[in-house]
């Protein structure tokens, strides 16, 4: 079936569309869950936001406060033009994905500069914006202006390849042009802002990825998968790239309060630093500490962590690149991705142990001399 037939077999007509947007709106208006970034129209916190959950469920970015204290922070688009570059990337730790953060300093900057402080309301001069994508565009320029432009995230592509009993996998170019043709047609001309918002929520709560609750669901009258039986079986994927299994060794070396890092390479990693990195052949001159499996990409990572035994611990200097930090503080320390603040926020809870059982044994030694 064409997309065309497929649009028409659920909406044979406008009226049914106006049924479909109003039951919608009017579910998200009683229903509709509020986060901060939804008791605003200000597009600077509405492009964090969206920036943010990007790669972060919406329960961790609330759960650690990223954006409230982002906010705090930087509460506009000049605080974040004129911020240190090292502070940015500080304060987005823990989200991944740095590059994300730099673009939001790059946009602020060109608002401050080019725009003169007003974020722009056309959707040509928005996706031209570093880091904007189609998406990002739709969701600014309809939840901050109100403008009829659509939007086509994770829970959007299920809700509609639900609705219209899409069979064809949704995650290849066509079907993507498809599903994005399907949501600007559904995209009422006033209040996009409670539609678009609707959409996503329905996805996210209701029209979920496993076991959809089609009883509680507003639009199921309208919705091909729930008459035909098919919800828990759409949406379907093409098989994706398979995970690629890595690991690596990374080394905590402590004198006194003082952290051997290293500064990351590459232009993705830029301005992040991390535990020094070590080859197999270097490893053995140390002990291993603990080790856990982290996920980047396509890969999944063993990271072996290394600590220093008395034949090693004095011999290793700092090498180019890298430097000694406080430890003591950790919002002192440089900006470092995930897997290392795990390593040694977990590094820091053995170290405090021994040095208890150390200060008992010490103790005891006493009390029987
Ligand atoms: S009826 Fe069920 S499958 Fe259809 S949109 Fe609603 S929750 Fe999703």
């Amino acid at each position: 079936m064409s997309e065309v037939c497929h649009f028409n077999s659920v909406f044979s007509n406008l009226s049914r569309v106006n049924k479909f947007q109003k039951r919608l709106i009017d579910w998200f208006d009683t229903e509709g869950k509020s986060y901060p970034w939804r008791e605003t129209s200000d597009p600077y916190a509405i492009l964090v936001s969206e920036l943010m959950l990007q790669q972060t469920q919406i329960a961790t970015v609330l759960r650690r406060g990223y954006f409230t204290r982002w906010i705090a922070k930087f509460p506009d688009w000049a605080s974040l033009a004129e911020a240190e570059e090292p502070e940015v990337l500080k304060m987005w730790e823990g989200l991944g994905y740095y590059n994300r953060a730099r673009n939001l300093q790059k946009t602020a900057g060109i608002i401050v500069d080019a725009f003169e402080g007003r974020f722009p309301e056309t959707y040509e001069e928005v996706i031209s914006l570093p880091g904007v994508g189609r998406y990002t565009a739709g969701a600014v320029l309809s939840f901050a202006f109100g403008k009829s432009i659509p939007i086509v995230d994770g829970n959007v592509i299920r809700v509609l390849s639900r609705i219209m009993a899409f069979h064809e996998p949704v995650n290849t170019p066509s079907s993507s042009a498809t599903l994005w043709e399907w949501a600007e047609r559904l995209t009422p001309r006033k209040n996009a802002r409670a539609y678009n918002s609707g959409v996503m929520e329905l996805g996210q709560t209701i029209c979920r990825k496993s076991s959809p609750d089609c009883e509680a669901c507003p639009v199921s009258q309208f919705c091909l998968a729930n008459q035909r039986g098919e919800s828990a079986v759409l949406p379907v994927k093409k098989a994706t790239e398979k995970v690629t299994r890595l690991n690596e060794n990374a080394l905590i070396l402590v004198r006194g309060e003082k952290i051997l890092l290293a500064e990351e390479s590459g232009s993705r990693r830029k301005g992040m630093w991390r535990l020094p990195e070590l080859t197999s052949e270097e490893s053995a001159d140390f002990e291993e500490c603990f080790r856990f499996d982290y996920a980047i990409t396509r890969y999944k990572v063993n990271l072996r962590i290394l600590t220093p035994n008395p034949a090693s611990a004095g011999s290793r200097v700092a090498e180019p690149g890298e430097a000694w930090f406080d430890l003591r503080d950790s919002e002192k320390l440089p900006p470092m991705g995930s897997p290392y603040r795990k390593a040694l926020s977990k590094y820091r809870e053995i170290r405090e142990e021994l040095l208890f059982q150390a200060e008992n044994e010490g103790d005891r030694k006493q009390k029987i001399g």
